[in-house]
C-alpha cells in the first residue's frame, strides 16, 4: 500500500480519538520513514508506506499523545525530545514567549530563568531566541532534567544553558532579567481529555482545588530573583488571571494580563 491509501485509512481510524487525525497518522508516518513531515508531503506520499507505521498507529488508537511515540514535539523555534513522566510542550506555551520578544526586542535578556522546565521548553526557546543570553533551568523531576540537558545538547545550547533540581526558586541567589515558568495549574476536579489525564504526570498539571497552590508558592519569589527593569512571564489558566493578579499584587507586584492565539487569558507579565 502506499503512504498516501496508508494515510487515509489511517484518518479513518483516528477520527473518533483524535481532534487532529491527519495531522497526527502525517507526523506517525513521517516518523515510520525516518523523516520531516514536509518530505512525507513532498516527494514520498506515492511510495510503499512502512510496516513500521501499523505499530505506532495502533499505539495512537489506544490513546497515547503523538509526541510520546515520535519522542519528538516542536515548541516556537526548536524541536524538543519529549517522553512518558515529563508535560509535552504546548503551543499555548508560546504566548509567554512572544511576551518576552515584545518587552526584549532583539537585544534579549541576558540572563533567563525557567521555574519548572520539564524537557527545558522555555527555557531552550529563548535561548534559541536570543544567541547571547544564558539560563538556568529547575525542575523537581529527575527525567525531566534528563531530558532537558539532552535537548540542550542536541540544539546546540549547552554551552548556555545549566539545569538544576530544585523547588521552584528554593536556594537561588542570583537574580534574572527574565523568568519564564509553566506552573501546574489545573482543579483537582477538574476532567481532563483522557489523552492528558491517562498519559501526562498529573505532578506537572494539577495544583490543589482552585488550581492556584503553585502560584501562591511562586508568588513571594518572584521579586527577589528579578533584576532592575527585569520581568517575569508566567503561564495562567483562562479563568485565573484575577485570582493569581491578586496573589502578585499582594506581593507588591505589577502584572499586565496576555491573551494566547485563541483570544482566550493565558499569561501575566510581571514586573517588580
Ligand atoms: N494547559 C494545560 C492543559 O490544560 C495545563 C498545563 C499546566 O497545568 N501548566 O492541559
Amino acid at each position: 500500500m502506499t503512504c498516501r491509501k496508508a494515510l487515509s485509512a489511517a484518518v479513518r481510524r483516528l477520527a473518533d480519538i483524535s481532534d487532529t487525525p491527519r495531522l497526527d497518522a502525517e507526523l506517525l508516518m513521517a516518523h515510520a520513514l525516518g523523516i520531516g513531515r514536509e518530505s512525507l508531503l513532498l516527494s514520498r506520499l506515492d511510495n510503499q508506506g512502512p510496516e513500521t507505521f501499523e505499530p505506532l498507529l495502533r499505539r495512537r488508537e489506544a490513546g497515547e499523545p503523538v509526541a510520546y511515540i515520535t519522542g519528538r514535539r516542536a515548541f516556537w523555534t526548536v524541536e524538543l525530545e519529549v517522553g512518558p513522566g515529563v508535560l509535552i510542550p504546548r503551543p499555548d506555551s508560546e504566548t509567554l514567549i512572544e511576551a518576552a520578544v515584545d518587552h526584549f526586542g532583539k537585544a534579549g535578556p541576558r540572563t533567563v530563568l525557567d521555574l519548572g522546565t520539564g524537557p527545558g521548553t522555555l527555557l531552550l526557546a529563548a535561548l534559541d531566541q536570543w544567541p547571547e543570553a544564558r539560563g538556568l533551568g529547575i525542575d523537581r523531576s529527575e527525567k525531566a532534567l534528563a531530558l532537558a540537558g539532552r535537548n540542550a545538547g542536541r540544539l546546540g545550547l549547552a554551552g548556555r544553558a545549566r539545569f538544576r533540581l530544585g523547588d521552584w526558586g528554593e536556594g537561588v541567589e542570583e537574580r534574572f532579567d527574565l523568568i519564564l515558568c509553566n506552573p501546574p495549574y489545573v482543579e483537582d476536579s477538574a476532567e481532563l481529555p483522557g489523552e492528558v489525564s491517562e498519559w501526562e504526570p498529573s505532578e506537572a498539571l494539577f495544583a490543589g482545588p482552585e488550581g492556584l497552590d503553585d502560584y501562591r508558592r511562586l508568588a513571594p519569589r518572584i521579586g527577589r530573583l528579578l533584576t532592575e527593569g527585569g520581568i517575569a512571564c508566567v503561564e495562567i489558566g483562562a479563568a485565573q488571571a484575577t485570582a493569581v493578579t491578586a496573589l502578585l499584587e499582594a506581593e507588591g507586584l505589577k502584572a499586565t494580563l496576555r491573551q494566547d492565539l485563541g483570544g482566550r487569558p493565558r499569561c501575566l507579565v510581571i514586573e517588580a
